[in-house]
């Protein structure tokens, strides 16, 4: 089955779960094999293990930092479980592949694959790719949360689908971290470098991320635009890239960041 079916059956099961009111039964089973390391203000952690209270407090405080800073206003409702074996994580988030981590935002909440979580870093899926921290990682998927909120159910969920670079560009944009090295990258969307780089090593998500993130720098922090029509504004993917090319070419914008 083609990953996009399987992606809409599951948001389809999600919207009945929500429906059905098995939202707080989803999350109870999230938690199986788990401890409660914090709960307070609408951000709940769950991990392994007892005696790291003190790190996931730490944690949800620098997490609401970081959201006020992309917006003062919001507050999360989110539950956070930090798998132990790679097939809890799957199975529990129903994951297609093996991504770093993964949002239910209609059932409010994110999971991660098994990492240290106290070291706040997880390794890069491929030698290719870079360490991010885990500080990041969570902002990135709270913000899925954030943008499902902010969006509403509907359009999040059409904008998966039809412009899925700004629904992940926005995240990484704010969450200011990439798996892709950055030169590297650039020189590959420039044309520097051969994209053969990205099929073989099976990088091509992380590719698609460092372009969104790319785009939407270009745009929210060369161009100014501002967040609502950056929602709004149906851009041509192409004309945007080239636009961007350009404009490193002629070295009005740079990418510098991380
Ligand atoms: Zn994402």
């Amino acid at each position: 089955m083609k990953k996009n079916r399987k992606r809409i059956i599951i948001t389809v099961l999600e919207v009945l779960a929500v429906l059905l009111l098995l939202a707080p039964v989803y999350r109870l089973a999230c938690g199986i094999g788990l401890k409660k390391a914090y709960s307070k203000n609408g951000i709940t952690i769950y991990a392994d293990g007892v005696g790291h209270k003190e790190e996931a407090k730490q944690m949800a405080e620098k997490l609401r930092v970081q959201l006020s800073e992309v917006d003062s206003e919001y507050s999360p409702k989110i539950s956070v479980y930090f798998c132990r074996t790679m097939a809890e994580f799957q199975i529990k988030a129903i994951a297609i592949g093996k991504p770093i981590a993964l949002s239910r935002t209609n059932l409010k909440a994110t999971l991660f694959r098994p990492c240290d979580w106290m070291k706040n870093s997880i390794e890069p899926r491929k030698p290719e790719l870079l360490p991010r921290s885990l500080s990041s990682a969570l902002l990135h998927e709270t913000l899925h949360h954030y943008e499902r909120e902010k969006l509403g159910a509907i359009r999040f969920f059409i904008k998966m689908r039809s412009e899925n670079w700004k629904i992940e560009g926005f995240c990484e944009y704010h969450s200011a971290s990439s798996s892709f090295p950055i030169d590297k990258g650039l020189r590959i969307f420039s044309g520097e470098d051969n994209y053969d780089f990205v099929t073989s090593n099976e990088i091509k998500p992380e590719y698609f991320y460092f372009v969104s993130r790319l785009r939407t720098d270009y745009l929210l922090n060369f161009k100014k635009v501002n967040e609502s029509d950056y929602w709004s504004t149906k851009y041509d993917e192409d004309q945007l890239d080239d636009e961007i090319r350009q404009a490193l070419k002629e070295k009005i914008y740079a990418f510098t960041v991380q």
